[in-house]
């Protein structure tokens, strides 16, 4: 039998449960029906239905926003060594069940088990690590003023909200109900439509692990009915968005009349710029995993390769023949690089760049074809001879798609990376350091990595700037949105207080 083979085996051992009995919300620590009925969850492998969703809508977010208001005070209260000690079983309860998660996710959603098998063992790692962040959680400062001992404390905000998107879905949400969890909120949950599978096992591996009923809750359905009723919800006091930049601004409009703090991570159409100074066998390693991995459906992806005109030929050569070498396959297979596409929607979306791209005039030098019509796939596609006004250069394509654009200088490269609505990622191939503290200066960017991939380390900050997001995640940032800082004056004496009336 082939890895494959058991592989496929052992994911219909798992789905079993959903085909049988749908997957249905979860508030208060009790399966309920949606509102609305039920929608289907198909997989982009076969685009077969995987199973029910229940269909929730405003009534479902109403009664899970109760249920966690109703879980609050208690889960607030709680000793920090108590809530620790629950959070770091649910790390563990993920670690036991990594490879259901991460067959479940790769079927939902089409990423690869080579990506996804890591990405579950990471939602672990993200319930651990603020596991650890617990005890601290609340401390404040002691800032003494001349008549008062002032005091500051931290306390959880209350309930609130996590709207997560379908891409590496459970990694994700772990990354933002983790923290919320360690802060002492409770939380609702709306996964996205596309992918429901593990919002699902979450909840069910942390209600085992201990965590009380009512502390999270699961409601699925669809952006403009349940999320925005999220947004809306009065007892919600924060929502922890990731998503599309578009949708980014409705939620904050929604949330307005509640005065929704929100957390905002989106789009971003991230420069990766090559100089021809730069260690070029590591950058193209680099280039190649930042766009051509997890399908290419990742907000940090480097979408946009701005390579120096000296070494454009010779390293845009080698790019094509590696890309034209990635493999495109089944994602259960251990050996497949990129598997299909979310949907039949994402599937349009990005397949019609590759028109776009000739329209405007750019070479589609690899790929710019679909695979088979079995499931959503595409050949990995890189197009050149483009400038940064193209549309492939300018839109979020969120797929394995990557353009390459040349420079001359390291002022037109910091322009043309620059020259962007969004500013979520950057990354500096150069082994001039002078150049690269100057250029990473300059840079608008959330975060940059400099000769490197993307390698996330959990307590430094995650986030954009302009349409790339507001806010950031990671370490002492993640509960700076998930606490309200309170300051406490104590008189130290009997200052004078000003006698109005007297
Ligand atoms: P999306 O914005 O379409 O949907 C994300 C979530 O928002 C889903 O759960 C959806 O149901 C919900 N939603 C949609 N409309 C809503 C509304 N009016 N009110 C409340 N909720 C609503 O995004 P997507 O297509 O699922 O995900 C891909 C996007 O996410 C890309 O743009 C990608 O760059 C971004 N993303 C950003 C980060 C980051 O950290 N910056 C990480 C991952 C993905």
């Amino acid at each position: 039998m082939s890895a494959l083979d058991t592989n496929i085996e052992k994911l219909n051992g798992f789905l079993g449960r959903f085909r049988e009995t749908g997957i249905r919300n979860r508030i208060a620590g009790e399966d309920r029906d949606g509102s609305a009925g039920v929608f289907q969850s198909v997989s982009p492998v076969d685009k077969s239905v995987i199973c029910d969703v229940a269909h929730g809508t405003a009534d479902d977010i109403d009664a899970a926003a109760k249920a966690a208001y109703a879980a609050f005070a208690e889960w607030r209260d709680m000793p920090a060594t108590q809530r620790r000690r629950i959070l770091l079983n649910v790390a563990d309860a993920i670690e036991a069940r990594a490879e259901e998660i991460a067959l479940c996710e790769c079927w939902d959603t089409g990423q690869t088990l080579r990506f996804m098998s890591k990405a579950a063992l990471r939602g672990a790692e993200n319930f651990r690590y603020f596991a650890d962040q617990v005890i601290q959680a609340r401390d404040g400062q002691h800032l003494k003023s001349p008549t008062l001992m002032n005091l500051t404390t931290r306390v959880p905000i209350g309930p609130v909200g996590v709207i997560t998107p379908w891409n590496t879905p459970f990694m994700l949400s772990t990354w933002k109900i983790a923290p919320a969890l360690a802060a002492g909120c409770t939380v609702v949950h709306k996964p996205a439509e596309d992918s429901p599978l593990t919002a699902r096992l979450l909840v069910e591996i942390a209600e085992q692990a201990g965590l009380p009923k009512g502390v999270l809750n699961t409601v699925n359905g669809f952006g403009p009915d349940a999320g925005k009723a999220l947004c809306e919800h009065a007892l919600i006091k924060a929502i922890a968005f990731v998503g599309e930049s578009r949708t980014g601004s409705l939620i904050v409009k929604q949330g307005a009349d509640t005065h929704k703090r929100n957390h905002l991570e989106l789009g971003g159409k991230n420069p990766v710029v090559v100089f021809d100074d730069a260690d070029l066998e590591r950058a193209l390693d680099a280039v190649i995993f930042m766009i051509y991995s997890i399908n290419g459906e990742r907000c940090t992806s480097s979408s946009r390769l701005l390579v120096q005109d000296t070494i454009k030929e010779d390293f845009e050569a080698r790019l094509v023949e590696r890309v034209n070498n990635i493999k495109v396959g089944h994602p259960l297979d251990p050996e497949t690089e990129i598997g299909p596409l979310v949907t039949e929607e994402h599937y349009n979306k990005v397949t019609s760049y590759f028109d776009i791209a000739k329209e405007d005039g750019a070479t589609v030098a690899a790929g710019g074809v679909t695979v088979g019509d079995a499931g959503y796939f595409v050949r990995p596609t890189l197009f050149t001879n483009a400038t940064n006004q193209m549309r492939i250069a300018r839109e979020e394509i969120f797929g394995p798609v990557l353009t390459s654009i040349p420079f001359s200088t390291e002022d037109e490269a910091l322009e043309i990376a620059n020259d962007t609505p969004y500013g979520l990622t950057g990354y500096v191939w150069t082994n001039d350091l002078t150049r690269a503290l100057r250029f990473t200066d300059r840079l608008e960017a959330g975060m940059i990595w400099v000769n490197s991939e993307n390698v996330r380390h959990l307590p430094t900050p995650f986030g954009g700037v302009k349409a790339s997001g507001i806010g950031r995640d990671g370490g002492d940032w993640s509960f700076e949105f998930y606490m309200e800082q309170k300051h406490i004056g104590f008189a130290t004496g009997q200052h004078d207080i000003m006698q109005l009336g007297k």
